[in-house]
């Protein structure tokens, strides 16, 4: 992350450390960012005479807002909400909203800002946004998420719209919580606007394949890095961290391609299964108990729970941290090259600490940023959008296939870009100067706003 950056990019980011001090997150993402995109800048004179840099790091409106609500116990509880709405240059604000306790205007900068150039490089028509809270669902009743959820969309229903900003779920924020705000919008406003949220349930507008969508569309992006060398996934053990909505799915599909998928985990350790993950254990644990990922070994005979500890030090051949930012770092990345890992997926928004991802490069390991491999999840919503618009729905394997399609674009674009670009297999800096190319061409066609 402190690595010098080339003077075409330096000042950009010294006024960003300036004008948002104590946003790590923040500076993190835009330092990678800067760092990939220098060569698309000396190549085009006209996004530096235009300010493309010094415009795309301000985002163009922040929302932060207080959400009272009160809890089982008869206590006011007060938490504070965000949307960072960064880019709409492409179309309506996309991006998802986060509930955890880390939650704050640093992170939601940084995920916003990864969402710009996520979006673009779906080839949908969708500009960048996040959004979220610092309240923690965990341990929170029915009812609790409910009102939680009412108080929040009571302010943030009036910076929403199905051609205006059109959020989703991520961290902490699924099935359940989307049903309560959009409950909530259709309420206040008094409109049935399904295109204005997306992850909504199957028979009330939402889209087949949006649960399943990031997590398969990680697994997709590897067997495209993998079929470049003529490889496959078949029989590799697959290392997965978290166990959320992004982990369950990357296992699913991985197991459907013939891998072994030996691990999860969520914030209090590990689990391990070599026989391989049982995927229907997994979502009736998580999904339908909602209970600690530990209860998973303490069912399954063959299975350990590791407490405390990092699934990292597992060895495999292939990687998708699929928990949270920063959860791998440089000696986590040495493990892994040791253990003689191959591929290595971002299912989660920036999981690899820079380090991590040099010792990766460095060690010819193939790797995929987030912003490329778990684009499958804000694609589908694209597609939930179209099929809101045109009051159509599509079925499951025609959705499948089209989340394929949309994986084996984005690969493409990210592997020409990289190599256009003067660094052949680099996924890192073809994802960011594809995605940025579409970005500041469509800035620079609409003039100074
Ligand atoms: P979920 O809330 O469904 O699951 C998150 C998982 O990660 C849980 O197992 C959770 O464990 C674990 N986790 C979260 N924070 C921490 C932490 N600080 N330390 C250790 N474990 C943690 O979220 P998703 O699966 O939706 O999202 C996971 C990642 O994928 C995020 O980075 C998100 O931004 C990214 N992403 C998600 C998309 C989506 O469509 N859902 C789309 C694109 C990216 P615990 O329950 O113990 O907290």
């Amino acid at each position: 992350m402190d690595s010098v950056l080339p003077e075409t990019v330096r000042p950009v980011y010294d006024a960003v450390l300036k004008r948002n001090p104590h946003e790590p997150e923040f500076h993190q993402a835009v330092h990678e960012v800067l760092e990939s995109i220098v060569p698309v800048v000396e190549q085009h004179p006209a996004f530096a005479e235009s300010g493309i840099l010094e415009r795309l790091v301000e985002p163009e409106r922040q929302i932060m807002f207080r959400v009272p609500w009160i809890d089982d116990q008869g206590v006011l509880q007060v938490n504070r909400g965000f949307r960072v709405q960064f880019s709409s240059v492409l179309g309506p604000y996309k991006g998802g909203l986060r509930f955890h306790s880390s939650v704050n205007l640093s992170i939601i900068k940084f995920l916003g800002f990864e969402q710009i150039f996520k979006n673009a490089l779906t080839g949908q028509g969708i500009g960048g946004a996040k959004g979220g809270s610092d309240f923690d669902p965990h341990g929170r009743s029915d009812g609790e998420i409910m009102r939680f959820c009412q108080s929040f969309m009571n302010e943030l229903y009036r910076h929403l719209g199905e051609h205006t900003d059109v959020p989703a779920g991520d961290i902490g924020v699924g099935a359940r919580e989307i049903g309560y705000l959009f409950g909530q919008y259709r309420k206040i406003t008094n409109r049935h606007e399904s295109g204005m949220f997306t992850g909504k349930g199957v028979s009330w507008g939402g889209a087949e394949v949006r649960t399943e969508a990031t997590g398969y569309g990680s697994v997709f992006f590897i067997e495209e890095m993998l079929g470049v060398h003529g490889e496959s996934l078949a029989g590799k053990r697959v290392i997965v961290s978290g166990s959320g909505n992004v982990a369950i799915y990357a296992i699913e599909k991985a197991t459907q391609l013939g891998a072994i998928p030996i691990t999860a985990s969520d914030s209090s350790g590990y689990i391990i299964d070599e026989d391989g993950i049982d995927v229907a254990l997994l979502k009736q644990v998580k999904e339908v108990e909602r209970a600690r990922i530990s209860e998973y070994a303490a069912r399954k005979p063959g299975a350990r729970f590791v407490e405390g500890a990092r699934v990292w030090e597992v060895p495999g051949e292939i990687a998708i941290p699929c928990a949270t930012q920063n959860e791998l770092d440089g000696d986590d990345a040495r493990a892994l090259v040791a253990s003689g890992v191959r591929a290595v997926a971002e299912g989660a928004n920036m999981p690899c600490l820079p380090e991590a991802v040099l010792v990766f490069q460095q060690a010819g390991v193939l790797f995929a940023p987030g912003k490329a491999a778990n684009a499958g999840g804000v694609a589908t919503s694209a597609l939930e959008m179209s099929q809101n618009a045109a009051r159509q729905r599509w079925g499951f394997n025609d959705s499948e296939e089209k989340l394929r399609h949309i994986m084996a674009n984005v690969h493409a674009s990210a592997f020409d870009a990289a190599a256009r670009y003067g660094h052949p297999g680099d996924y890192v800096v073809g994802a960011n100067c594809a995605g940025f190319e579409r970005v500041a061409h469509a800035m620079l066609a609409q003039g100074v706003i």
